[in-house]
């Protein structure tokens, strides 16, 4: 579809960073194992999900939502490895009244217009897939090239409502200088309405670190994105920046904005009482709560020592959890803050 109205993650992130309190909860779709039909290198589900501690399961969000919802939390993000996976994930949407959907594709590849047709009903307006671009992403275990690409061409062709489409696009050490190669293909092969570019963190347990982008490559795709949002009519092509290419390049006011970790959002990773809560599923050794009767509870020492290391990170131009996963050598490392006593919820 050639109108773009932005993505309503994005204006949903942004509401999380203007400090209403946002809740990342992260839970895994199947069983109460870990689970996804993909296995990237470096996910952020894999990452986070510990056998030491029972996950949230699906069967759990929608009442899990409609109780934090009733405590003072204005955003809600679904985290987990491929929603689709979830028997339950129309009532899970239902839950938050999300419009977008973060998929991996290989669902919609296969099923076409049933599971469009789905969407549709469940008020998904914009569909975001990760991409896998030809000569540009190898070695990360994306979803395979051919079924991502007939996963748009699927959106494409449903004969329902038009979805509004982006290509999430991750930027690599050996990608860095293609951005605008990656563009044309995402705007002119996959058919979307956007791309969105984010930095590859190399996440344990399996995050490849020699992929990671350094801060001075991340300059140059800093800059490469204003050339791009030149170059494409935002009504036709929006290129988007993901929080995880940093702060290098923005302004006073746009600054204060890029980074909810901490003090505007929080993820929970489980339900169960004495485990960590983390600021951002993207730095899952950093513990700034537990959860106490079932909610997360913040201490405020802790995230103070988070809010100082995440001040750091953005003077040097880095977003916290690369900062985080870059400062201490080549091997990602995640600083353990530990938790003495819990005294204030949020
Ligand atoms: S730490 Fe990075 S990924 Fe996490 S919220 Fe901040 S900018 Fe986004």
């Amino acid at each position: 579809m050639s109108t773009n109205y932005g993505t309503q993650s994005k204006a949903k992130l942004l509401q999380a960073s203007s400090k209403a309190p946002a809740l990342d909860v992260f839970f895994t779709p199947k069983g109460d194992t870990a689970v996804c039909n993909s296995s990237c290198k470096g996910c952020y589900y894999f990452s986070n999900y510990t056998t030491d501690t029972l996950p949230i399961l699906s069967s759990h969000v929608p009442d899990l939502i409609a109780n934090v919802n009733s405590q003072c939390y204005e955003s809600i993000f679904l985290i987990t490895s491929e929603i689709l996976l979830a028997k339950n994930w129309k009532e899970i949407i239902e839950s938050t009244g999300d419009n977008y959907i973060n998929t991996n594709g290989k669902i919609i590849a296969s099923k076409g217009d049933k599971i469009l047709h789905e969407l549709e009903d469940s008020g998904i307006e914009q569909i975001v897939l990760t991409a896998n671009i030809p000569g540009y992403h190898s070695g990360l275990g994306l979803t395979d090239e051919n079924t991502v690409l007939k996963a748009f061409e699927n959106v494409h062709k449903y004969g329902g409502k038009p979805f509004n489409t982006i290509a999430t696009v991750i930027v690599t050490s050996e990608n860095y200088t293609k951005l605008s190669e990656m563009a044309d293909y995402v705007k002119n092969v996959y058919k979307a309405d956007g791309v969105k570019f984010i930095s590859y963190l190399p996440l344990p347990p399996d995050g490849i670190s020699e992929l990671s982008p350094s801060l001075d490559q991340l300059e140059e795709v800093v800059k490469e994105i204003s050339v791009l949002r030149n170059k494409y009519d935002i009504n036709e092509f929006s290129i988007q920046r993901g929080g995880t290419i940093g702060s290098q390049g923005l302004s006073e006011s746009r600054l204060g904005n890029i980074c909810p970790a901490g003090d505007g959002l929080v993820t929970l990773i489980s339900q169960t009482d004495g485990t960590s809560v983390t600021p951002c599923v993207f730095i899952p050794g950093i513990q700034i709560g537990t959860i106490e009767g079932g909610v997360p509870v913040i201490d405020p020492d802790h995230l103070d020592s988070f809010l100082e290391l995440k001040a750091e990170a953005l003077e040097n131009g880095y977003c916290p959890a690369h900062y985080l996963s870059t400062q201490m050598g080549n091997e990602p490392q995640f600083v353990q803050i530990k938790v003495q006593e819990a005294t204030n919820a949020i």
